[in-house]
C-alpha cells in the first residue's frame, strides 16, 4: 500500500510540476514576442531618418559641388535626421534597461523640487513660460530615484511645449494618501481614438505632423514605465483643438518610509 501511497503523490507533483512548466513556457513566449516585435518596430522607425539621410547624400553627391542651396539643405536635413536618430537609440537603451527590471537606487524625492528644476531648464531651451502651482504643502516627498523623476519631467513638459504654443500649467497637490501631479497644455489635443495608443511603444498620432516636431513616439512609453516603477499611475484627458491633461499620482511616503534626517 505504500508503493502506491508514494506513487500518487509522485504524480500529483509531477502534474503540478507540468503546470508551472508550461505557465512559465507561456510568459517566455510572451515575453519573446514582445521581444521581437519591439525590435521589429524599433528598426522600422529606424529606417525613415536613415532613408533621408542615404537620399540627401545622394543629391549631395550629384549637386553638392555646384549648388550651395542644395547643400545647405542637405547638410542640415542629415544633421537633424541623425540626432534623431541618436535620441530615438538613447530611448530605446532607457526602455530596455528598465525590461531588466533593473534595481533602481531609491532615495526620498522631492516631487516638487524636481518638476521646478526641470521646468526651469525647459524654459531656458524653449524660450516659454511654464507655471508651475502646489497647494502649499511644504513636502512632496517620494520614495524613487530622482533622475527618472526628471526624466518623466521631461518627456510631459517638453510634449507640453512641443503639441501647444499656449501656456503650460502644471499643478502639484496632495489628495489623501496620494500625490497628484497635472501638467495641462492648451494646444492641439489627442483625438478619442488615439488616447488609448498614446502610451504605446512607437506610436504617434499623424505621423507627418510629428514627423515635423521630430518625435519617436517612445516618450510616453517611457514615462508610463517610470510611473509604473514608482507604484504610480498615469492618464490623460484630452479634446481634439482643445488641449490635454495629463495626471499622475503618486503614493506619499507612508511614517515608516520617512527618513527624518531629510
Ligand atoms: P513623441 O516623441 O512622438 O512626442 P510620445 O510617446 O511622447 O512621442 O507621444 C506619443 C504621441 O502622443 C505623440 O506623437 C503625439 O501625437 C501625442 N501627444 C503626446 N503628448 C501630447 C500633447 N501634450 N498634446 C497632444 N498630443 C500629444
Amino acid at each position: 500500500f505504500k508503493k502506491i501511497d508514494i506513487n500518487e503523490k509522485a504524480k500529483d507533483e509531477l502534474t503540478e510540476m507540468g503546470r508551472t512548466f508550461n505557465h512559465m513556457i507561456d510568459l517566455l513566449k510572451e515575453n519573446y514576442e514582445k521581444q521581437q516585435q519591439f525590435v521589429s518596430d524599433a528598426s522600422h522607425e529606424l529606417k525613415t531618418p536613415l532613408t533621408v539621410i542615404d537620399s540627401y547624400a545622394q543629391l549631395l553627391k550629384r549637386w553638392g559641388k555646384d549648388k550651395p542651396e542644395v547643400l545647405d539643405e542637405a547638410v542640415s536635413a542629415i544633421s537633424s535626421e541623425s540626432k534623431r536618430i541618436k535620441e530615438m537609440t538613447n530611448q530605446m537603451l532607457v526602455l530596455a534597461s528598465q525590461d531588466e527590471a533593473v534595481t533602481m537606487e531609491l532615495q526620498q524625492v522631492n516631487l516638487a523640487k524636481t518638476m521646478f528644476e526641470t521646468a526651469r531648464q525647459m524654459e531656458t531651451t524653449y524660450h516659454r513660460t511654464i507655471t508651475i502651482q502646489t497647494d502649499g504643502h511644504s513636502h512632496f516627498l517620494i520614495l524613487g530615484n530622482e533622475m527618472q523623476l526628471k526624466q518623466l519631467a521631461f518627456i510631459l513638459l517638453e510634449n507640453g511645449l512641443k503639441y501647444s504654443e499656449e501656456k503650460l500649467e502644471v499643478m502639484i497637490l496632495k489628495r489623501s494618501e496620494n500625490f497628484e501631479l497635472t501638467v495641462k497644455d492648451f494646444g492641439v489635443g489627442i483625438a478619442e481614438v488615439d488616447i488609448p495608443h498614446v502610451f504605446d511603444r512607437f506610436y504617434r498620432v499623424n505621423k507627418d505632423r510629428n514627423r515635423k516636431t521630430g518625435g519617436s513616439g517612445l516618450g510616453l512609453a517611457i514615462a508610463k514605465k517610470i510611473v509604473a516603477s514608482h507604484r504610480g499611475t498615469i492618464t490623460v484627458e484630452s479634446e481634439e483643438g482643445k488641449g490635454s491633461t495629463f495626471r499622475i499620482v503618486f503614493p506619499v511616503l507612508t511614517e515608516e518610509e520617512v527618513d527624518d534626517e531629510k
